[in-house]
């Protein structure tokens, strides 16, 4: 199986350290499909199961002043319309109306796997089960994953999943 999974989520939640922490090490296989205007690819990992290509916006690089807000929230929508798979990272700190807009915003028609990232910052059970009630009440999730990309808890059943949907 081989296909492309969109990293998105408001600035900050740690989509660049999750990316990193997938990844590991750059490798030089393409895809065999091209990248669009719209995306870029950020990294590929290959299993023996399968090759995920994980892509974002080069929109995200850059910064467009008075509409960044509408900006990000219009490239996250493009680049998981470009994906197979979406993730949808958010902190676990917290849920915010930027994630609730961006969360209602993305396709229906594919998978989407809601990444709850920083749990090493959240001791407390109670906090991250409000967070998924606020999250789930706003869409459905097919998957919902707490992670921390900074020690890499959890990262490895989030490919699972990923590659388990392509
Ligand atoms: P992005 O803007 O979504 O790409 O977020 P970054 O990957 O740049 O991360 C934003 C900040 O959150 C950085 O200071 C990261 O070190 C921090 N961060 C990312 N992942 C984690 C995590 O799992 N736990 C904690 N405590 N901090 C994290
Ligand atoms: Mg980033």
């Amino acid at each position: 199986r081989s296909g492309h999974v969109a990293i998105v989520g408001r600035p900050n939640v740690g989509k660049s350290t999750l990316l990193n922490r997938m990844v590991g090490q750059k490798l030089s296989i393409t895809s065999d499909r091209p990248q669009t205007t719209r995306h870029r690819i950020a990294g590929i990992v290959t299993r023996p199961d399968a090759q995920l290509v994980f892509i974002d916006s080069p929109g995200y690089q850059t910064r467009s002043g008075g509409a960044l807000n509408r900006v990000l929230n219009r490239t996250a929508v493009q680049v998981a319309e470009d994906a197979d798979v979406v993730v949808l990272v958010c902190d676990a700190r917290g849920w915010t109306p930027a994630d609730e807009r961006i969360a209602k915003l993305l396709p229906a028609d594919r998978p989407v796997l809601l990444a709850i990232n920083k749990v090493d910052a959240v001791p407390e059970k109670a906090r991250l089960i409000e967070l998924v009630n606020k999250a789930t009440a706003c869409r459905a999730f097919d998957e919902v994953v707490p992670i921390s990309a900074k020690t890499g808890r959890q990262v490895p059943l989030l490919l699972d999943l990923c590659a388990a949907r392509l």
